[in-house]
């Protein structure tokens, strides 16, 4: 059997952002796409503050993404302990929003389906096997040939994980603590909710999120980058920082939790072998990072636009099994990512902080560029605070 016979030009495995997009634009370009996910929609994912720059995305895709969300103005920067304070604005040329991924997810992977995809839910990949002549890829309840296989698996990494080519990234977060609360109405409540920020706020151990999300709900995480003092559970951790904060103690009076205290680990990493025969790896199963600034959705929907278009060109000139296929987009990715791994570094190592996001308000045009990275502008050739950052100044 040739590569052209085999019924399906795309096997994708993974229904979240990465593998809908990945999948309705390889459809959208008249190929044949299975479309594999384990769980079904809608399940839980966190994940929910989302950068500008993924509005393109979503209007290739055909997707009104911002019905039924809370839009989001900018993000905010707080040291509760200085008492400084610096808000990032994020209202240029396309509107953001916090999203409730469990919908977003289902809205995308329904999107898919509408546009020709072949999806099928609560079907685990297990091997895949990427040869001269096409892939076979086995899951809990059958076999599947095609021309190509997408991992588009996020954290679980199918492929990095059986290659062993996954590997850390140090020196940020390590874990996350997060829970919901349903909130009233108090001055500052509905402030918070009218702009729609997402508030970072610095810990001497890591820093914690607060995120506004429709029907009055909070999404309050910390993030541990230090050690875990000893003798202290997670729950007691998460409690002791929420209690330290005189803001999240403000928010939350009268508030009660939705959920019990949820916890994320595998944190930041980089796949080293995020293509090769017949495959590609697209979203968090291509890499992760801290999401100190909310990267990882566009991440994901990006690098599936990237691998998507350059699949098509293989699938359409006949040269899908170049093994080489994503080398031309790759260096385009890695300095994307690289930028935003350095941005958190340095996020963490107190000078970007102290020295320039604090000070951002006395140099205006490092905060436009700062900005401009923030909402996902990471290819601009203009952008001298990340050329510095890239050649290891700033
Ligand atoms: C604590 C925390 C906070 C975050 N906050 C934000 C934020 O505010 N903003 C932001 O943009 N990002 C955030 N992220 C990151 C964001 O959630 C991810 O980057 C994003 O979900 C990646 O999308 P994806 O499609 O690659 O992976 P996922 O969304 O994880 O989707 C992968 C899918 O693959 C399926 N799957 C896995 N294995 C298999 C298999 N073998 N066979 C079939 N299906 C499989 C899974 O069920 C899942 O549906 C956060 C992450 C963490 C951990």
């Amino acid at each position: 059997m040739t590569g052209r016979q085999k019924p399906y030009d795309v096997i994708v495995a993974g229904g979240g952002p990465a593998g809908s997009t990945a999948a309705t634009l390889l459809a959208q370009h008249g190929h044949r796409v299975l479309l594999l996910e384990k769980d079904s929609h809608p399940r839980f994912h966190i994940g929910e503050s989302m950068m500008p720059r993924i509005a393109p995305v979503m209007q290739r895709l055909g997707m009104d993404w911002g019905e039924g969300n809370l839009q989001k103005s900018g993000a905010d920067f707080i040291d509760e302990q200085s008492g400084r304070q610096l808000f990032f604005p994020l209202q240029g040329r396309y509107r953001t929003y916090q999203i409730e991924r469990s919908e977003f997810d289902r809205k995308l992977f329904d999107n898919a389906i509408a546009q020709g995809v072949e999806g099928q839910q609560q079907e685990k990949v297990l091997e895949v096997d990427c040869a001269q002549n096409g892939v076979e890829v086995r899951t809990e309840k059958n076999d599947y040939q095609g021309r190509y296989f997408i991992d588009a698996t996020g954290r679980s990494a199918l492929m990095g994980r059986r290659q062993r080519s996954i590997q850390r990234i140090e020196n940020l977060g390590r874990f996350a603590l997060y829970r919901y609360f349903q909130v009233g109405h108090s001055p500052q409540l509905d402030d918070v909710f009218t702009t729609g920020n997402v508030k970072i706020l610095l810990a001497d151990i890591g820093w914690l999120w607060l995120i506004p999300m429709v029907g009055r709900r909070l999404s309050i995480g910390l993030v541990v980058q230090q050690d875990k003092p000893k003798g202290i559970d997670q729950q007691d951790l998460y409690q002791q920082y929420i209690d330290a904060s005189p803001l999240l103690n403000t928010l939350l009076q009268d508030s009660s939790p939705l959920t019990e205290i949820k916890v994320e680990a595998d944190f930041s990493y980089l796949n080293q072998r995020r293509y090769g025969l017949r495959h590609a790896c697209c979203g968090d199963a291509a890499g992760f990072l801290d999401p100190v600034f909310s990267s990882g959705v566009f991440f994901a929907v990006k690098t599936a636009e990237f691998i998507a278009d350059r699949v098509h060109q293989g699938l359409q000139e006949d040269i899908e099994d170049d093994p080489q296929l994503h080398a031309i987009d790759d260096p385009t990715y890695q300095t994307g990512f690289r930028t935003m791994h350095l941005l958190i570094e340095r996020f963490y190592s107190s000078r970007l902080i102290h020295n320039l996001v604090f000070e951002a308000d006395r140099h205006p045009r490092i905060k436009q560029e700062v900005t401009a990275l923030l909402a996902g502008d990471l290819w601009q050739e203009n952008n001298h605070f990340q050329q510095g950052l890239l050649r290891g100044r700033g």
